[in-house]
């Protein structure tokens, strides 16, 4: 049995499901906007919580870091004092009277009394005020040797301070040429006249020693560099003949000697690997030292943890997708069922057309709205004439065809997304015309007889089935009711038979008279 095709509007169809069932508007979208949201904020609280703890790996790294450049700070500035408790021993004893009449070994053991005796000492000088060299810690007879050209030399010279000055750092002038860090004070006569220096100098190999005690990793290196970009110790070496380097304009050392003291993370300009580089001047001594962490061996940990909660959250989210889209198909398949139930619950079965409860709402809808706008509202009651008499000529299946082929006029006649035509019962149908006045419920209804009268008469008939329609309009504003537009579309129904049937005849609702 073919469906009679557009017999209910969309819009009635809708109006009734949604009538039946009072559900979110569209649980589909809510349900993937929900699901869509909570992926999203787990990636964001997972990403904010990583990114957090990266962050706490590279301060945990850092603090250690400079826990390292603290210890090495400590360490140099007591070895700063030694030097100095034996340049100003040095500088006492030089200055005794009774110096020159005791015998030369003794008066050595006097004179580098307070010289320590550490492994990494470079050797304690005493030069006149020609820089000439009149006393040295390493032999009872001191070495020909001028250190007037020396900078600390000048400096003293020039400067009638008595403070302790450090050197830059400069290589010894005997084999293998060691680096030295001097450390000198001017020895001036009782009334400030330039009598010479005394100098110490320290093998700049004092700080790998040191600094090989330091474990900091591998790819890491603990480093010293001269305020003047001289790399001058590096433990472990990074790579071969890089002490001795000048890294004066290389961008990391520029924002190390700008920051004076702190932490950064930068990529190496010898390796090109990353480093997080902590740094400090050693005291006032014109060294710094940096503790270089590679960044592979800082974020090992955090890039576990990260690797196996981003695997897990990503895990959690496909679940959570994957649920969303079963939900999401069950749903529809569940919405499509349901509309596919009241599209049936609205639906005559024999006709196709809307039944009589789909009328009866869309007729209380269509009065509602015609109120509210103020627009008239037509009803066509349409009744096959002598039916019975059919029925009983060729039985009731042809009579039920017969009244398919009613219903499929009906439906081809009404044109407006507006009209609804339904089964009303028996061989009775009925339109809903909204927004039609009289003379045009008059017109469609004369059309449906027309159509119907040049059918093709059923077998042994003389003619074709008709049928009578009574039509009835309201015009708002009205103190009518939808029954009362029934019953005046039933009466007129009832004159048309009684005038002879195959025929369209109209009654109208009085309209309301307006009130003074
Ligand atoms: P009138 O011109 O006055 O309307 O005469 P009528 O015979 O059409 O009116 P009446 O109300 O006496 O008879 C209606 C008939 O319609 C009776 C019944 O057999 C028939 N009918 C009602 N529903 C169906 C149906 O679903 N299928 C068939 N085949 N016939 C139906
Ligand atoms: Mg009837
Ligand atoms: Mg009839």
């Amino acid at each position: 049995m073919g469906r009679i095709h557009a017999p209910i509007n969309p819009c009635d169809e809708s109006a009734i499901i949604n009538h039946h069932s009072a559900k979110p508007a569209n649980p589909q979208l809510l349900l993937i906007l929900g699901s869509t949201l909570t992926v999203v904020a787990i990636l964001a609280i997972v990403t904010y919580l990583l990114v957090r703890e990266r962050g706490s790996a590279a301060q945990a790294a850092a603090r250690a870091a400079s826990n390292i450049v603290q210890l090495i700070d400590a360490d140099v500035l007591r070895n700063v004092e030694l030097y100095d408790q034996a340049v100003k021993g040095l500088i006492e004893a030089s200055q005794r009277p009774d110096l020159a009449s005791v015998p030369p070994q003794v008066r050595h053991l006097a004179l580098f009394d307070r010289s320590s005796t550490t492994s990494h000492r470079g050797d304690v000088l005493l030069l006149d005020r020609q820089g000439d060299v009149i006393a040295d810690s390493l032999s009872i007879k001191p070495r020909m040797d001028n250190f007037s050209d020396r900078e600390y030399f000048q400096a003293h010279l020039h400067d009638p301070s008595p403070r302790l000055m450090i050197s830059r750092p400069f290589k010894a002038r005997r084999a293998p040429h060691p680096w030295l860090i001097g450390f000198s004070r001017r020895v001036s006569s009782a009334d400030g006249e330039f009598l010479g220096v005394a100098a110490a100098a320290m093998r700049l190999s004092y700080f790998d020693a040191l600094f090989k005690t330091l474990n900091v990793g591998k790819g890491s290196s603990v480093n010293l560099i001269s305020t003047a970009g001289i790399l001058l110790a590096q433990q472990p070496p990074l790579a071969e003949e890089l002490v001795g380097k000048n890294f004066g304009n290389r961008p990391n050392f520029i924002r190390i000697l700008h920051e004076g003291e702190g932490s950064f993370t930068s990529v190496s300009s010898v390796d090109g690997a990353e480093r997080l580089y902590t740094f400090s001047q050693v005291g006032e001594l014109p060294l710094i030292v940096v503790v270089a962490l590679s960044t592979d061996d800082v974020y090992r940990a955090w890039r576990h943890t990260a690797s196996l909660v981003g695997l897990a959250t990503g895990v959690l989210c496909l679940i959570v997708l994957w649920l969303t889209w079963l939900l999401s198909r069950e749903l529809r398949l569940r919405l499509r069922a349901e509309e596919e139930l009241a599209e049936l619950a609205a639906t005559d079965s024999l006709t196709g057309v809307a039944n009589r409860r789909a009328l009866d709402e869309a007729l209380q809808r269509e009065w509602a709205r015609a109120q509210r706008s103020g627009k008239p509202l037509s009803l066509l009651m349409i009744d096959a004439d002598h039916f019975k008499a059919f029925n009983d000529r060729h039985g009731h299946p042809v009579g039920d065809q017969a009244l398919r082929q009613l219903a499929q006029v009906i439906g081809d006649s009404i044109r407006r997304p507006g009209d609804m035509a339904a089964r009303y019962g028996g061989e009775e149908f009925a339109v809903v015309l909204p927004e039609t006045d009289e003379h045009g419920a008059l017109n469609l209804a004369q059309k449906i007889r027309a159509a119907m009268a040049a059918q093709a008469p059923f077998k042994g008939d003389a003619q074709a089935i008709t049928v009578s329609i009574g039509a009835s309009t309201t015009s708002p504003p009205s103190e009518g009711t939808v029954e009362q537009l029934l019953r005046k579309a039933d009466q007129a129904l009832y004159q048309a038979k009684h005038e002879g049937r195959d025929r369209a005849v109209h009654a109208s609702l009085a309209p309301t008279r307006t009130r003074a």
